[in-house]
């Protein structure tokens, strides 16, 4: 099915070895197909037919859960708030903090108690408002800062330099490229002369 997208899209519903399997098309159809051959149908092919796609693929239809996706954000929330804005440098600091954390404490074993028994917590689910049971997994030990900390000060002792006074931009640093609109900003004039104030329905008054 999946790959016969690449025939349907050229108006090809029936072909050698397979067909589409929607029903009568409509007639009046004012959206043109794609030609076979052209360069949109060999760029489709490309992400259609790639191979490491194609051998993922059978993990993806299978996983219907974003259950861990969302604790990972979660995870991340905790390190990068949305309340707070950060500079890019510190937000990107904080993700690796979080992500840090988050590799090293994944695979925790659930927490028992002394006799062995598994530790569950209840939880309820606002959406199916149903109540489900979570193991909950031992404690983090935060074992990895101790390692970094000694890294930074071994590599800060060995750098044969002091610390730089100014903090430098990185080449990669995206406040090079400014605020966000790719639109050139007109000059205050012309937006007076053509912007319509919503509100009363005429230009903005320059007195
Ligand atoms: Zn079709």
């Amino acid at each position: 099915m999946w790959i016969g997208v690449l025939h349907h899209v050229t108006g090809e519903h029936v072909w050698a070895l397979d067909a589409c399997q929607h029903g009568p098309l409509a007639d009046e159809r004012e959206k043109e197909w794609i030609p076979k051959g052209s360069v949109a149908h060999d760029a489709l092919s490309d992400i259609v037919l790639n191979g490491r796609w194609l051998k993922q693929v059978h993990k993806y239809l299978r996983f219907r859960s974003t259950s861990e996706l969302e604790s990972f954000h979660n995870h991340l929330l905790m390190y990068a708030s949305k309340r707070n804005s950060f500079t890019f440098p510190v937000y990107e600091a904080r993700i690796f903090l979080a992500a840090l954390d988050y590799n090293s404490h994944c695979s925790r074993q659930p927490r028992r108690r002394p006799d062995g028994s598994i530790q569950y917590k209840k939880q309820f689910n606002k959406k199916s408002r149903k109540w489900s049971l979570y193991a909950v997994k031992e404690k983090k030990d935060y074992s990895y800062i101790e390692d970094i900390q000694r890294a930074i000060v071994k590599k800060r002792v060995s750098s044969g330099h002091g610390m730089p006074r100014l903090s430098s931009k990185r080449a990669d640093d995206p406040r090079k490229y400014g605020l966000l609109p790719d639109v050139p900003a007109p000059t205050t004039e012309e937006l007076l002369n053509t912007q319509v104030s919503r509100v009363h329905g005429h230009a903005l008054p320059q007195k």
